[in-house]
């Protein structure tokens, strides 16, 4: 039978839960700290809650929406994981290890439809949504594993496979929940939602005045480049997206982050260079270089190191902060999609 999971529920949605089966409100907050706080897997361990609810509880809801099937560890400590879902699809979910803390990278799709031609998720259609609860899941995953070492998630990043914004309801729920202080209390300065750019979703983001970080994959500085690369392009063309971002900068006193990977060749000109600063010149916004993790189906190539530091110092003369991220995980799979593509291959 196909339970629903128990991380689906934020507080409230908890308390009406609650509500009907006659319990009082503050035995959600009760719920909530067991599931969050304390991290129990098994409704019989919620000592506080009356066992006639725990009873009940188990016979509706299920508490474990995933179960790792494979991980990858990376000579920087990197861990990739390939988790199974319960009905059989895998996604894979990232922690890596920061000098300003632990930073859990998840998936939000199984699979997805954005066809961005340089990504490995890509090379595996959407399948579906993920649902809260299994967000959810991947971070208490993750921090139950910390919990071993004495640490904790500090920040969270929606960059896996998935675009965040195609499923947007559950994504902002998944937040909400991890943001609560009763729970894991991340901060929400510390989760950060990266999109390809779904420009009516970003209206609805700056209405939700949202403190959630916003990054946007760029990527390249015109439509004509930048339509070949993400198709997404197409139907929000950049005139409509910066449009849509200044605004939400604007109004919500947010500064952007801009991701733009670097391929050879492609997009990593000086001409690039001066085009992305006359794009983004004058908002409160950073770009972020990202060295581009090499994905044999797609042929595109990562730009050399001097290049890059090159396309920075262009970018910076002309009046626009950048970032180079440094590489995670380069030995195992680390291209976002790359390490499923394969296992769902070899199935
Ligand atoms: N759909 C969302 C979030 C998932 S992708 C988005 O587009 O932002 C997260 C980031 O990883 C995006 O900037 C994406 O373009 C980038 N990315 C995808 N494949 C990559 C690769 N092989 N190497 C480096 N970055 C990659």
């Amino acid at each position: 039978m196909f339970m629903k999971n128990i991380y689906d529920y934020d507080l409230k949605q908890l308390e009406e839960l609650l509500a009907q089966k006659g319990q009082k409100a503050y035995r959600a907050k009760q719920l909530f700290t067991w599931l969050y706080r304390k991290r129990v897997k098994d409704f019989s361990q919620m000592s506080d809650l009356p066992a006639s609810l725990c009873e009940e509880l188990a016979s509706e809801y299920s508490i474990e929406p995933l179960k790792e099937v494979n991980r990858q560890v990376a000579s920087d400590g990197t861990i990739k994981y390939l988790f199974a879902l319960n009905d059989g699809a895998t996604i894979e979910t990232v922690l890596m290890h920061f000098h300003f803390g632990k930073s859990v990278c998840i998936s939000s799709q199984v699979g997805c439809n954005m066809g961005c031609t340089f990504c490995a998720s890509g090379l595996l259609k959407k399948q579906r949504d993920l649902t809260t609860g299994e967000m959810v899941a991947q971070i208490l995953y993750v921090q139950n594993e910390l919990d071993k070492e004495g640490e904790r998630v500090a920040n969270i990043v929606i960059m896996g496979t998935g675009e965040p914004f195609d499923n947007y309801d559950n994504v902002m729920n998944f937040c909400a929940i991890v943001n609560h202080d009763l729970g894991l209390a991340i901060g929400a300065r510390h989760i950060t939602i990266s999109t390809c750019g779904i420009v009516p979703r970003i209206y609805d983001f700056a209405a939700g005045k949202y403190q959630y970080n916003l990054a946007i994959s760029l990527h390249a500085p015109t439509d004509e480049l930048r339509r070949q690369l993400m198709p997404i392009d197409k139907a929000y063309p950049l005139d409509e997206l910066m449009k849509a971002l200044k605004a939400y900068s604007v109004d919500n006193h947010r500064r952007l982050t801009f991701e733009y990977i670097l391929l050879h060749g492609v997009n990593d000109t000086d001409e690039h260079a001066v085009q992305l600063a006359n794009l983004i010149r004058g908002m409160n916004a950073y770009i972020n270089l990202i060295p581009y993790n090499q994905v044999d189906e797609n042929g595109f190539q990562s730009t050399k190191d001097k290049d890059a530091l090159h396309f920075y110092d262009v970018l910076m003369k002309n009046g626009v902060k950048s970032t180079l991220r440094s590489k995670h995980g380069e030995d195992i799979d680390a291209a976002c999609g790359q390490l499923r593509a394969k296992y769902e291959e070899n199935k």
